[in-house]
């Protein structure tokens, strides 16, 4: 089974939180999430709430430095396509 994890550093945020949640189920982690987005950064509990926070779950581990989006650019190192 693997992993799933909405990290914080994605979602805008004036506070720059950089707190990542992982969770084996998906709503187990938008629940977590939710009440994240409501107590730290005084979020709304509302559907459009919840389904920006879907968008943000990924498969696998928080990575250790997340990468602004639009930086990515290439073959990661070591990946060399067939
Ligand atoms: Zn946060």
């Amino acid at each position: 089974m693997s992993r799933k994890y909405i990290d914080c550093r994605e979602f805008p945020s004036a506070t720059h939180c950089s707190v990542a949640i992982s969770a084996d189920s998906a709503e187990e982690l938008l629940e977590v999430a939710v009440q994240h987005a409501v107590s730290i950064h005084k979020h709304t509990d509302s559907p459009e709430l919840r389904s920006a926070l879907q968008g943000l779950i990924h498969d696998g581990m928080p990575p250790e430095t997340v990468v602004p989006p639009g930086a990515i650019s290439g073959v990661p190192q070591g990946v060399r396509p067939h």
